[in-house]
């Protein structure tokens, strides 16, 4: 085989490759130029999907006319001129590709006029050849058309979903631009419907805007820095956490990122509010000195690499968790007026349905359709504790000034345990208890090694055990806590062994002790079942004043629901 250098439009398709996978990621090309250009206005036109055409007209600084054709070159940009401008990278284009890439794979129109111009220009590229630039009568900024995308490359239009799949990609792309740039107003069109049209606005209204101005009430703000970095961001309450992670929106100095251990950072801070397989919604906006981070490591820039990875995590992990500290979220039992009705006279089914805890208050605010769950704020006080009843030896029904309150009495004991174990660790190790006889247990090759991996973790959770032969080991002492509330230690420590040897375990170490900390705590809870004295039921409710996050237990369940006295005086007709 000969080796031979290919021609420029091969190389410029190659490149598309890359760079160009579908219409949304050419409109995301095309908004970041002329965001670049400092515009102040932005409207896209698709016309099916983008397959046909896409449009992207803005009101920025033009292109001189001598400077047209240079554009539409390979490795030709305005952006940056020297290697030591790659290490600090200010604007979102940088490469000098996309118009050039784009051109090779589509009819590409280019039309530019700065403001001083007398006339503006145009140029059109045909499948990577372009013809040579005309004047056209246009007014100040850029307009770029891409008609017939893929039309030499018929493969790649294959992978082309349909019209309406495209437009969604697009949408999401120009929300998350849109995200960052609330100073731009936005209009996308799909043929002559608008999909979406945002004025020029605060961040904050911006936010809102996409996320849906229904969820105001379900945001919180939030504002962090450590060491020169500076978050914003605002984050859904526990109530509104979603199945994946889609609406967790990241953003490093204006460029929309992906980046996995900021979502975990963020997820992490929920831990214990919601379940562990929901995800946040969030919008975190972050400032850092461009020099600290590397924008150039993915083709679509869709990903950067930090200089300080940790310092990041930490920044999102404890600006959201401080945030969600300033409110206790607690599920309101509060039907709409329409289920009211329809159930005027016998509540019995309604109240079994909510008191059957669905455990996650969106799923069941969708599962009671009429039935609203709104959080509410500030965890309130019981009123005088001693009156509290136990119902069925599960859960606890008592009053605060708001209403009637009834507590899973599991789920409750299991977040009180859960935060006796972390306050204990966060200032050492846990206290830990000799066993007279060590217990012995059955263990395989891969729980032996992973108990001696994780021998320090062990150590702080007061827990001593070790390899006593081939297919055996001995446990020592186990964490006084533990060996109080009379949890069988056998049981514990296999377990404790399955989930150590398990593919998933996380690998950070305080991930991981959260993790077996929850186990402990639900094995040391009081269970359903199990009769109170009343004694042991007024030191559960006077606990639940003490902890933190006591509206749910450390999975994300609630503990408490509420019933509202105005509740009540409606269902005896008294109101
Ligand atoms: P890059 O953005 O990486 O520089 P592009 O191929 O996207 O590469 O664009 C090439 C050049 O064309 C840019 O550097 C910029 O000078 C100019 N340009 C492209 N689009 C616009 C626009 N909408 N407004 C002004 N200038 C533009
Ligand atoms: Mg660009």
């Amino acid at each position: 085989m000969t080796i031979r250098k290919l021609p420029t439009v091969l190389i410029n398709q190659i490149a598309a490759g890359e760079v160009v996978e579908r219409p949304a990621s050419i409109v995301k090309e095309l908004i970041e130029n002329s965001i670049d250009a400092g515009c102040s206005k932005i409207e896209i036109q698709l016309d099916h999907g983008g397959k046909d055409l896409i449009r992207v007209c803005d009101n920025g600084c033009g292109i001189a006319s001598e400077e047209l054709e240079l554009a539409i070159t390979p490795h030709a940009t305005s952006k940056i001129s020297e290697e030591a401008d790659l290490s600090a990278i200010a604007s979102l284009g940088f490469r000098g590709e996309a118009l050039a890439s784009i051109g090779s794979i589509s009819h590409l129109s280019l039309t530019s006029r700065r403001k001083d111009d007398v006339a503006g220009t145009q140029i059109e590229v045909d499948g990577g050849t372009s013809a040579p630039p005309k004047p056209i009568a246009v007014s100040t900024g850029t307009t770029v058309e891409v008609r017939r995308l893929f039309f030499n490359t018929p493969a790649r239009r294959k992978f082309l979903k349909s019209d309406g799949a495209e437009t969604t990609r697009v949408r999401d792309v120009v929300q998350r631009l849109a995200a960052s740039h609330h100073d731009v107003s936005f209009v996308l069109k799909s043929g002559d419907r608008t999909i979406l049209d945002y004025p020029q606005a605060t961040s904050k209204e911006r936010i809102m805007s996409i996320f849906g101005g229904e969820l105001e009430g379900e945001l919180i703000e939030l504002n962090g820095s450590i060491e020169g970095m500076t978050l914003w961001g605002l984050v859904g309450t526990p109530s509104i956490a979603r199945p994946t992670s889609k609406h967790i929106r990241l953003h490093v100095n204006g460029r929309a990122i992906r980046d996995s251990s900021i979502s975990h950072a963020l997820k992490e801070a929920f831990r214990g509010l919601i379940e562990q397989k929901r995800w946040p919604t969030a919008a975190i906006f972050l400032e850092i000195n461009p020099a600290l981070v590397d924008v150039n490591v993915h083709p679509q820039k869709s990903e950067v690499r930090f200089r300080n990875r940790d310092t990041v995590w930490r920044l999102v992990n404890k600006t959201v968790a401080s945030a969600l500290a300033t409110k206790e979220y607690i599920p309101v039992y509060q039907p709409s007026k329409e289920t009211k009705f329809s159930h005027a006279g016998g509540s019995q089914a309604e109240f079994g349905a909510v008191s059957t805890p669905s455990f996650n208050v969106y799923e069941a605010r969708q599962a009671v359709a009429g039935i609203d769950l709104p959080m509410a704020t500030p965890l309130p006080t019981i009123l005088g504790s001693d009156a509290v009843l136990q119902v069925h030896k599960c859960f606890l029904v008592t009053q605060d000034e708001r209403g009637l309150l009834i507590i899973d009495q599991h789920a409750l004991h299991e977040r009180v345990m859960f935060e006796e174990f972390m306050q204990r660790l966060s200032s050492g190790c846990l206290e830990s208890q000799r066993l007279l006889v060590p217990d012995a247990i059955d263990a395989d090759a891969g729980q032996i090694e992973a108990l001696e991996t994780h021998e320090s973790l062990l150590d702080r959770l007061g827990i001593e055990a070790s390899a006593s032969g081939p297919a055996s080991i001995s446990v020592y002492a186990l964490p006084t806590l533990l060996v109080s509330r009379n949890v069988d230690g056998a049981t514990f420590i296999r377990e404790l062994l399955e989930k150590l040897g398990d593919s998933d375990f996380p690998s950070s170490e305080e991930e991981a002790l959260a993790e077996i900390v929850d186990m402990m705590s639900c094995k040391a809870a009081i269970k359903a079942g199990d009769q109170l004295s009343h004694r042991e039921l007024c030191d559960l409710l006077k606990k639940r004043q003490e902890v933190e996050r006591s509206g749910s237990c450390p999975h994300g369940r609630p503990t408490t629901m509420r019933l509202s006295i105005e509740e009540l005086e409606q269902r005896f007709g008294r109101r």
